[in-house]
């Protein structure tokens, strides 16, 4: 009774307390979710522009809230991030990931399938280990496995370095994730092992014929690097026929599909299958 009376107070004087407490309850709410199996993985093809084949997808997690309905992940990851609870659900990701992506490889043997990774967890070496346990214990071969990080996460070179060279030599790839958001130099570009650029999808939005100078540096910059480049957030046909004649070699967006249960994008990977 001593703490709700404390904890009262402090609601209504300062509302910094108040966001500890919502953040508390968040807490309890993400642990509570795991447990119960309230997440759920959707995925959304990535196509090859050439020939439009889907060769490979994003997991992008769901939370089926049993009061809430589905909470988008912008409203939980960023508690997650702040709660360290992200680190036992991103486990979590990436195991289902792995998981359903093995049921795929004798129907669709080269999909490939791209998971996000917090800078959280990519601080520390153990998620090296971590992973190479986790691609054990699932039995999915690692070059299936892509994992999405993002520009701030390599801020300090020598330890993104470091990390990343580990991860490579596990056998899985790395896609730098939002490119061209972030504010670190590009000259680390060509020290890491990238294997791929995801473009962000605010230079792909209103490209309807207007001459645009970034998207085509991107793109060349890019494949100057030697690396596959991916543009996000693809809505129309126009957008798509831009890319793939500016070489743009893979994109993702709405225009394909939308991120899906795994049923219908099993389904989703079937209809392609059979055009
Ligand atoms: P992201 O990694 O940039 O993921 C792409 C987001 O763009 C997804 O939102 C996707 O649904 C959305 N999107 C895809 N195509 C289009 C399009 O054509 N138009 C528009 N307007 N949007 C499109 P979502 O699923 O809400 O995820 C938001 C962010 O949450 C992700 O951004 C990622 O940063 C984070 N996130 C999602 N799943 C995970 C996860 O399992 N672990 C971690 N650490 N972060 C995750
Ligand atoms: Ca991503
Ligand atoms: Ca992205
Ligand atoms: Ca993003």
């Amino acid at each position: 009774a001593r703490n709700k009376a404390a904890s009262d107070f402090l609601f209504f004087t300062e509302p910094m307390a108040d966001r500890l407490h919502e953040k508390m309850a968040m807490e309890r709410d993400l642990r509570r979710a795991l447990e119960n199996g309230e997440f759920e993985l959707y995925y959304q093809p990535q196509i090859r522009l050439y020939d439009r084949q889907v060769i490979g997808m994003e997991a992008l997690i769901r939370w089926r809230h049993p009061e809430k309905g589905m909470v988008p992940p912008s409203l939980f990851i960023p508690v997650a991030e702040q709660t360290g609870m992200i680190i036992p659900i991103n486990e979590w990701v990436i195991r289902t990931a792995c998981l359903q992506t093995k049921q795929l490889l004798d129907r669709f043997p080269h999909l490939s399938v791209s998971v996000n990774l917090s800078p959280y967890e990519f601080e520390s070496r153990r998620f090296v280990d971590k992973l190479a346990g986790l691609l054990a214990d699932t039995g999915l071969p690692p070059h299936h496995l892509d994992l999405e990080i993002t520009e701030r996460m390599t801020m300090d070179t020598e330890r993104a370095l470091d990390i990343l060279s580990n991860l490579k030599a596990l056998g899985v790839t790395i896609s730098m994730d939002d490119f061209g958001t972030g504010y670190s130099s590009l000259s680390y570009l060509t020290d890491l092992p990238i294997d791929r650029l995801k473009i962000d999808r605010s230079f792909v939005q209103h490209i309807q014929g207007k001459k645009d100078v970034i998207l085509p540096s991107i793109i060349r910059l890019g494949h100057n690097i030697g690396v596959k480049v991916l543009a996000e957030g693809v809505e129309t046909e126009t957008e798509a026929a831009y890319l793939q004649g500016k070489r743009c070699d893979e994109a993702q967006g709405y225009y394909f599909s939308p991120p899906l249960p795994y049923d219908e994008f099993v389904r989703f990977l079937k209809e392609q299958h059979a055009r």
